[in-house]
């Protein structure tokens, strides 16, 4: 019997069932999870980090060594010559047009490899939006090569770079499509593919919701610049704001300018004591990370256990820690948010309705009951109120906590009659 809560007999048979198939999955990302702690750890000694790093800086935040500290191990965890983590990143979005505007030039070119990327990026390109300040605006050129059978299309690559491109866009994450995630792999046979045609393309890619699901990241691959955010991945559920950026030092320097001012760059930026933070979440992404696959991989078996389409499914290799599942219907898709957020930590009391969100041309229900607003390191889904009736699931601070939750999820489709 579950503890603490009620859930059916059909259901916990169910779970225990779900649980006994992930167990070689499970395997597979503790064994991830240690390499990339140990990677993780070896940086932190090679640096010395200590106690006086975690100290404020206030003003200005010149020298502030805990912050330089912190960029000087996060880029040698990526593999990378530098990197900027900062707070004062707002978001992945933020942080993602920082780099972008940070390397581009008017009369610039940007193809996108991936199909037409994340929702919030299109106001950034200037493919929706009007006198926003996009790239457009600015003269910087956007086109795309789709997706051939939701994988990359290696020939159009090829073929559509010339002399004129200067930055091919990857996203690694699925986002909120149904396609797979991109494998480092795939990544670094696109860094190849490209450099071969013209070795000068800057290959940037945008990390979120990659970081420590494989042992190596894009900028082991032959990515030039990567970008993502403190409050999925990369921050380990500790971070409670900002971004990264790492990549070719000159690039990153671009970035630094481009984040603060041209001349200034890095050299200031007050900490106001978020390094402790960001050092703690990043000491324990690793682990989180592997928490949050092994909640998507339960989630998938015991839903492909009731007959729902999952993708991917449990025994799949992973790119990212995002679970997609076909639940068919609107009722289902809201009772599955409602069921989620009853067991969530913080805010279980709240009952999630769908909306009509900004930015999305169907109503949306999400659920999401976490300790940093919006972060999606901690369990949530989000459910567009449309065919096909997928709901996105991502996060989980601890697998435990997370199984419960789709329990509960479950145990609220059943009790509506709904569950399959
Ligand atoms: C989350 C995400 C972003 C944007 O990050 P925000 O923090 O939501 O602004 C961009 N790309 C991908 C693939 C993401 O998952």
């Amino acid at each position: 019997m579950i503890p603490f809560f009620n859930i059916s007999e059909k259901i916990e048979k169910a779970s225990d069932k779900a649980l006994k198939l992930c167990k070689e999955q499970f395997e597979y990302i503790d064994e991830i999870t240690e390499f990339n702690q140990l990677k993780v750890q070896k940086a932190f000694i090679e640096y010395g980090v200590s106690e006086s790093h975690f100290t404020p800086t206030t003003g200005y935040g010149y020298n502030d060594r805990g912050r330089d500290t912190l960029d000087k191990v996060w880029a040698k965890v990526l593999g990378a010559e530098d990197a900027l983590v900062r707070h004062n990143f707002t978001c992945g979005t933020h942080t993602l047009a920082t780099a972008l505007f940070g390397v581009l030039r008017p009369g610039d070119n940007i193809l996108c490899v991936t199909g037409t990327p994340y929702d919030t990026i299109h106001n950034v390109i200037g493919i929706s939006g009007e006198n926003m300040g996009s790239l457009k605006d600015f003269g910087i050129n956007y086109s795309e090569v789709p997706l051939k059978n939701e994988h990359l299309d290696y020939d159009a690559i090829e073929n559509a770079i010339d002399n004129d491109v200067t930055m091919v866009y990857i996203q690694r994450s699925r986002g909120y499509e149904l396609r797979p995630s991109l494998s480092v792999d795939e990544i670094e046979r696109v860094c190849k593919t490209v450099k071969g045609k013209n070795p000068n393309v800057i290959v940037m890619v945008d990390n979120c919701y990659g970081e420590f699901v494989e042992k190596r990241e894009p900028t082991e691959a032959g990515a030039d610049l990567i970008a993502g955010s403190m409050i999925k991945n990369a921050g380990g559920g500790i971070a409670v704001t900002g971004g990264y950026i790492a990549g070719k030092k000159d690039l990153v320097e671009k970035c630094a300018y481009r984040l603060t001012t041209p001349g200034l760059g890095r050299e200031v930026g007050a900490s106001l004591g978020h390094n402790r933070e960001l050092f703690m979440g990043l000491f324990y992404a690793p682990h989180t990370v592997g928490e949050a696959l092994k909640s998507a991989v339960f989630i998938s078996a015991l839903f492909e256990g009731f007959g729902y389409d999952v993708t991917p499914k449990f025994n799949e290799v992973r790119h990212d820690i995002v679970q997609s599942l076909g639940l068919e219907n609107a009722e289902s898709l809201v009772a599955f948010c409602q069921g989620i957020q009853s067991g969530s930590p913080i805010d279980s009391y709240v009952l999630p309705e769908p909306w009509d969100m900004p930015g999305y041309d169907s109503r949306v229900v999400m659920a999401a009951g976490a300790f940093t607003l919006g972060s999606s390191i901690e369990l949530s889904a989000d459910a567009p109120i449309r065919e096909p009736y997928y709901a996105w699931i991502q996060g989980g601070l601890n697998f435990h906590s997370a199984k419960i939750c789709a329990l509960l999820a479950a145990q609220q489709m059943e009790d509506r009659g709904l569950l399959k």
